[in-house]
C-alpha cells in the first residue's frame, strides 16, 4: 500500500481563505486551461473562490471550449441496474440505510438480474452500471455471478451489454482481482466526503463505512487487484463543495503519481430526497449546492481535468442536465430506475413520465429526470449531440494509462466520434421511434461530412452503410 495520507484537511481549507483571483490572475488561469493540459491545485482553489457572475461566465465559456475541443459533440449513455438495496451501513443521507424501516428490501436473483438486463437492452442500452448497498448478500462472489448473467443476457435482436461498470463498497485486493477477471469496465466508489472530521458525522460508528481511511484507499487496493480503470466522486451537500473539489484533485493526483493513471471518471451527485430519510430533505442538507454553483463546479473540473469523464445521473432535472452537458459532462445515465427490479415494475420504460418529485418504493433517491431513452436521444439530436453507446476502447484494451495516452493529444475526438456514430446508427436501426430515427439519420449524414480526412470519411461511410444493411458491433 502506497501513501495513504494524501488529504491534508487543514491545507485544503486554508487554500480557500480569501483566495479569489485578480482579473489578470483569472485570465492567466483560463488561458492556461485553453491549452488543454489541466490545472494545478492552486489554480483550482482560486477558481473555486470566484463569485462574480461575469467571471463565472468566463469559466463556463472556457469549459465549453475545452469540452468541445476534446469530446466534440459526443455524449455517452448508460443505465444502472440496482442489484440490491439491503445495506449494513447507516449513512444518514441514504434511502438504503439500515435503519430505514420504510424501505422494502430486495436482493435480485440471477434470473431477475437477467430480466432487468433485458429491459435495458430492449430500450437500446449497451452499457450498464451494476450497483447495490453494502451487504454480505451482495459480496464479491454474488457480484461475479451477477456480472456473468448480465453479460450473458441477449434480447430478440441479438443485442448484449457490451460494458459493465460496477459501483460497489470498498473490498479487499483479492475481491477486486475477482471482479477484474470478469471483464468489468470501470470500478466506481465515491468517498461521499473527503473531510475526515465531517465524514464521521454522516457515517455512524460501528458500521463498515465508518472507516474513512479504508474507503479512501479503496482505489489503491483496486489497482493492486489489477483494476486500473477507476471512477471517484463526492456527494454534494455534506460539506463545503470547494473543499471537496480540492480533495478530489488530490485524490486524482495521488492515483496518477502512484499508479501512472488518474481516474477515468468523476461523478457528482447532489443529495436528493429519499424515502424515510429526513436528512435528505432540502431543509436539512448542511451545505446545499445551488444550480449556479453546480454549473461552476462542473466547468472547473472540466478545465482542470480535461481528459477525465464527468458523469451525472438522473438525479438532475432535464433542464439542468442539458446545461451541464454543455459545460463539461461527458456521460449521463438515461431512463434509470434506482430500485432493485425497477425496470421490470415499470415495463420497458418507453412511455413518457411526467417530471415530478414523487415518492419511491425501494429506491435510493428520487429521480429528477423521468424521460425515456428515446426522449433523451431525441433531445440530444435537437441539440446537435451524438448519443454514444461506444465501448470500443474498453474492448480493444485501450484503458487506464493507454487510454490517457490516446486521449491526451486530443485524438479522442477523431477516434471516438466514428465509434459513437456507429453505435448511434445501431440504436436508430434497432430501437428508435420513427421520428427519432428520421432526424437521427439526418444528423449522421451531416456528421459524415465533417471528417476532413477523405480516407477516414470513406471508412465511416462504409461502416454506417454496413450497419444499415444489418451488420452490428463495428468499431475502430
Ligand atoms: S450510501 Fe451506500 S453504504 Fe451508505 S447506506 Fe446507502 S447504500 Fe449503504
Amino acid at each position: 500500500m502506497r501513501n495513504q495520507n494524501f488529504i491534508d484537511r487543514d491545507k485544503l481549507y486554508g487554500m480557500l481563505d480569501n483566495n479569489a483571483p485578480t482579473e489578470s490572475q483569472l485570465n492567466d488561469i483560463l488561458n492556461k486551461a485553453r491549452k488543454l493540459k489541466g490545472l494545478n491545485l492552486e489554480d483550482v482553489a482560486k477558481l473555486l473562490c470566484v463569485e462574480n457572475e461575469a467571471d463565472i461566465q468566463k469559466i463556463l465559456d472556457t469549459a465549453e471550449y475545452c469540452k468541445d475541443e476534446i469530446y466534440g459533440r459526443r455524449l455517452v449513455l448508460f443505465a444502472p441496474i440496482y442489484t440490491g438495496n439491503a445495506c449494513v451501513n447507516n449513512c444518514v443521507y441514504c434511502g438504503f440505510r439500515r435503519d430505514n424501516k420504510a424501505l422494502k428490501r430486495k436482493i435480485l436473483t440471477l434470473d431477475e438480474i437477467e430480466t432487468e438486463t433485458l429491459h435495458l437492452l430492449r430500450m437500446g442500452h449497451k452499457r450498464a452500471l451494476l450497483i447495490c448497498g453494502e451487504s454480505p448478500r451482495n459480496d464479491a462472489n454474488y457480484m461475479v455471478e451477477a456480472i456473468r448473467r448480465c453479460y450473458a443476457a441477449k434480447d430478440e435482436k441479438g443485442s448484449t451489454i457490451r460494458r459493465i461498470n460496477v459501483e460497489l463498497a470498498p473490498m479487499s485486493v483479492e475481491d477486486y482481482a475477482k471482479l477484474k477477471a470478469e471483464r468489468i469496465g470501470t470500478y466506481v466508489c465515491f468517498q461521499e466526503t473527503y473531510d475526515p472530521v465531517e465524514y464521521a458525522k454522516f457515517h455512524p460508528a460501528g458500521t463498515p463505512k465508518a472507516d474513512y481511511l479504508y474507503r479512501l484507499t479503496c482505489m489503491d487496493r483496486a489497482q493492486e487487484g489489477g483494476i486500473n480503470d477507476v471512477g471517484i466522486g463526492v456527494l454534494f451537500g455534506l460539506v463545503d463543495y470547494r473543499f471537496e473539489i480540492l480533495a478530489l484533485m488530490e485524490h486524482a493526483r495521488h492515483l496518477e503519481e502512484d499508479y501512472g493513471c488518474g481516474p477515468h471518471t468523476v461523478s457528482f451527485p447532489r443529495i436528493e430526497p429519499a424515502e424515510g430519510t429526513p436528512f435528505s430533505l432540502p431543509e436539512n442538507i448542511p451545505h446545499p449546492v445551488s444550480d449556479k454553483d453546480f454549473m461552476k463546479i462542473i466547468a472547473i473540473i472540466r478545465i482542470a481535468m480535461p481528459y477525465t469523464g464527468i458523469i451525472i445521473s438522473t438525479r438532475e432535472r432535464p433542464e439542468m442536465r442539458d446545461k451541464l452537458v454543455k459545460y463539461g459532462v461527458s456521460q449521463i445515465s438515461a431512463a434509470s430506475e434506482t430500485n432493485p427490479g425497477g425496470y421490470d415494475e415499470e415495463g420497458d420504460n418507453t412511455a413518457a413520465k411526467p417530471y415530478e418529485k414523487t415518492g419511491t418504493t425501494g429506491a435510493q433517491f428520487t429521480l429528477g429526470d423521468h424521460r425515456s431513452l428515446d426522449e433523451v436521444i431525441s433531445m440530444m439530436i435537437d441539440g446537435g449531440y451524438i448519443p454514444s453507446f461506444c465501448t470500443g476502447c474498453y474492448r480493444k484494451g485501450r484503458v487506464g494509462a493507454d487510454f490517457m495516452d490516446l486521449a491526451k493529444p486530443g485524438l479522442i475526438k477523431e477516434f471516438c466520434k466514428p465509434n459513437a456514430m456507429f453505435t448511434f446508427r445501431e440504436y436508430l436501426e434497432d430501437y428508435a421511434s420513427p421520428a427519432t430515427k428520421e432526424k437521427g439519420l439526418r444528423l449522421l449524414k451531416e456528421l459524415t461530412q465533417t471528417f476532413s480526412k477523405e480516407e477516414l470519411k470513406k471508412r465511416v461511410e462504409g461502416n454506417l452503410c454496413k450497419i444499415g444493411e444489418g451488420e452490428r458491433d463495428l468499431y475502430f
